[in-house]
């Protein structure tokens, strides 16, 4: 079984051949950073457009790398939400098209899915149930996996998220955009207990995470004029650790049935974020799975594996399916917590 994947919730257009046991045939990817580096951030609107004309030639290219045609294909997996509504559209409709022409199952995928079953992929021995550390531009979360379609949300953001806290740490010290590997780069010459920053709800008996606080904080840091660039990144990216570790063992004394610890998501990509999980992991005598680095941010491989996964699993979609710009994988979390979280 050969499933097409198609990416396009935010600055990246992507389409990936991937097989129902994992191998992949095939990934490319258009990144739109360049014409979003002006403004420090994604506009919607080009980047609709830039979906528009990037997806098709990305697909063609990526059935010739894998020597195949659309005929050869079984499934078509779009991203179907959360994200910019018109990107998404763009992905969804040309997977309606493509699954319609060719008369092919389509498979709506939830882009926090792809990056949630990404680690499966990255390593076919990961089991369910697993806890997963969540960690994008506009998510933080603790999901307890189960399957496909089957999560369980332990914990959120009460206001940013990590990646949005990366970047909005990199657009105060001047580092540009995109952020996280920006910070990434300056923190690994800075001093990381260089500069006290707060870290919010560390500790605390409630499960969720915060980082709001934490950006005014380097916001006063750097306008104090005492510290250095390089100092300011490190200990911010240390407080971020610290905030993920303590929400992360948090959970860790709670569940029991878990075969690992993982993590997924932009920031995921993260190394020194990586090596304090995987220490962590080890304190509980836990197996650590995370993707590697490309897997880890936006990509089509990931949407193309949880369209097998789903496909496999009975979960097809037909073609009134809508695209959604907000689409929680545990809807029953986000309705106990209220909206806006
Ligand atoms: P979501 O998946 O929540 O819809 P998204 O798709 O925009 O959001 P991803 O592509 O998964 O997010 O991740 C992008 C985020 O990851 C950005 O905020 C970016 O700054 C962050 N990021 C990428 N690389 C790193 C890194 N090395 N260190 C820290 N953060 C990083
Ligand atoms: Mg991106
Ligand atoms: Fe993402």
């Amino acid at each position: 079984t050969i499933i097409l994947g198609l990416e396009s919730s935010c600055d990246e257009t992507a389409a990936a051949l991937v097989t129902a046991d994992g191998r992949i045939l095939a990934h490319r990817l258009a990144t739109q950073e360049e014409a979003h580096r002006p403004y420090g951030g994604v506009v919607p609107e080009i980047a609709a457009r830039a979906h528009v004309e990037a997806l098709a030639p990305l697909i063609e290219a990526a059935l010739k790398d894998a020597d195949l045609t659309l005929d050869d294909v079984d499934v078509i997996a779009a991203t179907a939400g959360p994200g910019l509504i018109g990107g998404v559209m763009v992905g969804l409709v040309t997977g309606k098209a493509l699954a319609h022409a060719a008369n092919k199952p389509l498979v709506a995928v939830n882009h926090l899915e792809g990056h949630a079953l990404s680690p499966r992929l990255a390593d076919p021995t990961l089991q369910f149930p697993y806890l997963l550390l969540l960690v994008s531009g506009g998510h933080c979360q603790l999901l307890h996996v189960r399957g496909p379609g089957d999560y369980a949300r332990l914990a959120t953001t009460i206001d940013d998220a990590s990646g949005e806290a990366f970047d909005k740490t990199a657009k105060l010290l001047g580092l540009g955009y995109p952020g996280g590997p920006a910070v990434e780069k300056a923190a690994a010459k800075g001093d990381p207990k260089a500069v006290p920053l707060p870290r919010p709800l560390v500790g605390t008996a409630e499960p969720h995470f915060s980082f709001a606080g934490l950006k005014s904080a380097v916001m006063r840091a750097a306008q104090s004029g005492r510290y250095s660039t390089q100092d300011i990144a490190a200990s911010f990216q240390q407080a971020v650790i610290d905030c993920l570790i303590d929400r992360t063992e948090r959970q860790l004394a709670g569940v029991q049935d878990i075969t690992a610890l993982v993590v997924a998501g932009g920031v995921a990509a993260n190394q020194s974020i990586r090596a304090a999980l995987e220490a962590l992991a080890a304190k509980h005598d836990l197996p650590f799975v995370a993707p590697p680095l490309w897997l880890c941010t936006d990509n089509a491989a990931m949407i193309a594996w949880a369209g097998a996964e789903r496909h496999a699993a009975g979960l097809i979609d037909d073609l009134t399916v809508p695209a959604r710009p907000r689409w929680p994988l545990d809807p029953s979390a986000e309705k106990a917590r209220g909206a806006g979280v």
